[in-house]
């Protein structure tokens, strides 16, 4: 079956005459041929987006908002249909995509339908016969453009605020995770979703150079690499286009010796081994303080070694396959660097292989202790299933560690002083904080990363302004005056 791209509130052939294969990463097996998108594909994708916003961005936003609102309640009836669709595509396990991927991004949507109508403008009394008004527009046709990690729950978050403000979005998925997105723009057009609204192109990079070198695309939002992110704003500038890069981190995850050491190592396990390790949030540096560092590499590795790996479609299994073969083999040679960097090897390692997963992508939840800051594990993003444990003893000390990185995603500490937990947490470069939890991001707050990991915000109240432009209107009420 080859699935093609939808655009106009239905699918629609390419013209291109390529296609691409998406693999089911538990087990090698390709499951669908893709089209991948020309650019005159693209082009009339944007044409339609043109016609799209037209009629969009003159409803009410409360008008939308039903409609968005329509969107969310067929994404909540059909998500165990879409879960398992996820699954197969990504390799993440049952248990996570059936209660996080489609639910989180309902949750978005939801949201912004809620907020978006209570969008104003300003007025402001200058001399006594002028004044000033604003009033806040939507761009016109924006573009997204996702990672594979959480492709539908990625689509969801930028498609919520960029058409809950009037906006229309061409969408590209990552040509890893082609086929949930499908799904989206099947529901949103019947939600009832006027036609070129939200459309979605196929493809791989050159798609998504298409889309950010498009004069009358007004802004890119992107989730993916940093590097790629680099290329992205360079593109995007050509036209003066907006952006927001949601990119890769190598996180900070600081535990005190006062910490409560089993929340501490719930933290940790999520930081490192959810989605396999596909987070862009992971906290994969985890510094442990002198007095508790051998008990918590104990305990660490006592609740690892229970994880269960396997097929991700088994509502028991906790950990799924990583993405593809060309990522098994990064991860793998990271896991080889980190060997023979001197750290310490205490779980895992390896390729994990049993008869039920011998042709998927599956490494064993990895733990090395003892690492150097300035081991390549330990400083670059590896994506997978690998936790670097580093031992600290006090606390200008970690701090000073734990900002030394391009990177500024996310943070985390885990003390019983509060007072600790805020003065480290305001000392740490990173625009998503969690204080004695890990990975919580509910629609209400916004995300993001400093540094190299990103620019913008998704989520919360300030995004939804992100997808609009400030109109002021000067008003006089009396002559002009004039030396002419
Ligand atoms: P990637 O950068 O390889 O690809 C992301 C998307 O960009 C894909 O759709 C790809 O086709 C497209 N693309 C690639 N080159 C392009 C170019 N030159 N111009 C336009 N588009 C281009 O990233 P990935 O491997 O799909 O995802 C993993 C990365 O995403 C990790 O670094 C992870 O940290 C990051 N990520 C970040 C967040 C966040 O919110 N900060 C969330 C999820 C993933």
């Amino acid at each position: 079956m080859i699935e093609h791209l939808y655009i106009h509130g239905a699918y629609l052939k390419s013209n291109s005459s390529e296609t691409f294969e998406s693999i089911n990463p538990a087990n090698g097996q390709v499951i669908a041929l893709i089209d991948q998108a020309s650019e005159s594909d693209v082009e009339v994708a944007i044409k339609s987006a043109e016609k799209g916003f037209a009629v969009w961005s003159k409803m009410k936003a409360v008008e939308r908002g039903r409609i968005l609102l329509k969107a969310v309640s067929i994404l909540r009836e059909r998500n165990n249909e879409l879960a398992a669709l996820e699954v197969a595509d990504c390799g993440k396990p049952l248990q996570e995509a059936n209660c996080v991927d489609i639910h989180s991004g309902a949750d978005v949507i939801e949201y912004y339908a809620g907020i978006a109508p209570g969008l104003q403008g300003a007025q402001q009394d200058l001399k006594s016969s002028t004044f000033y008004i604003s009033k806040r527009e939507p761009l016109g046709v924006c573009a997204g453009i996702g990672a594979w990690n959480y492709p539908i729950q990625i689509a969801c978050w930028k498609s919520a605020a960029c058409l809950a403000a009037g906006n229309s979005m061409v969408f590209k998925p990552s040509e890893e995770t082609p086929l949930s997105v499908l799904k989206l723009a099947e529901i949103y057009t019947e939600a009832g979703m006027p036609p070129g609204v939200f459309n979605v192109v196929q493809g791989d990079y050159r798609v998504g150079q298409y889309l950010t070198r498009h004069p009358r695309v007004a802004k890119i939002s992107f989730t993916g690499e940093s590097g790629t992110g680099k290329k992205i704003m360079a593109d995007a500038a050509g036209s003066l286009k907006e952006v927001t890069l949601e990119l890769g981190g190598k996180s900070p995850l600081i535990i005190f010796n006062d910490a409560d050491i089993d929340n501490a190592i719930s933290g940790a396990l999520l930081a490192n081994f959810y989605t396999q390790g596909e987070v862009c949030t992971n906290g994969t540096r985890v510094f442990v303080q002198s007095g508790i560092y051998d008990k918590f590499i104990e305990k660490v590795c006592q609740r690892s070694k229970k994880i269960k790996l396997g097929d991700p479609m088994d509502l028991d299994t906790q950990m799924g396959a990583l993405i593809s073969s060309k990522h098994l083999d990064k991860v793998m040679d990271y896991i080889d660097k980190a060997k023979k960097s001197g750290a310490r090897l205490v779980l895992g390692g390896n390729r994990h292989k049993s008869k039920e997963t011998e042709n998927g992508f599956f490494v064993e939840p990895t733990i090395f202790a003892d690492c150097k800051d300035d081991s390549e594990h330990v400083t670059d993003e590896i994506f997978g299933p690998v936790m670097s444990i580093l031992r600290f003893d006090d606390e200008a000390e970690v701090i000073g560690r734990a900002n030394d990185t391009k990177f500024g995603l996310a943070a985390g500490v885990f003390t019983q002083n509060i007072n600790r937990a805020h003065r480290v947490i305001n000392q740490l470069e990173a625009g998503i904080c969690w204080i004695n939890s890990w990975g919580d991001s509910p629609a209400e707050m916004p995300v993001g990363g400093y540094k190299e990991s990103g620019i913008g915000r998704e989520n919360g109240p300030e995004t939804l302004k992100s997808y609009t432009q400030i109109k002021s209107i000067f008003v006089r009420l009396d002559d002009v005056e004039s030396p002419y």
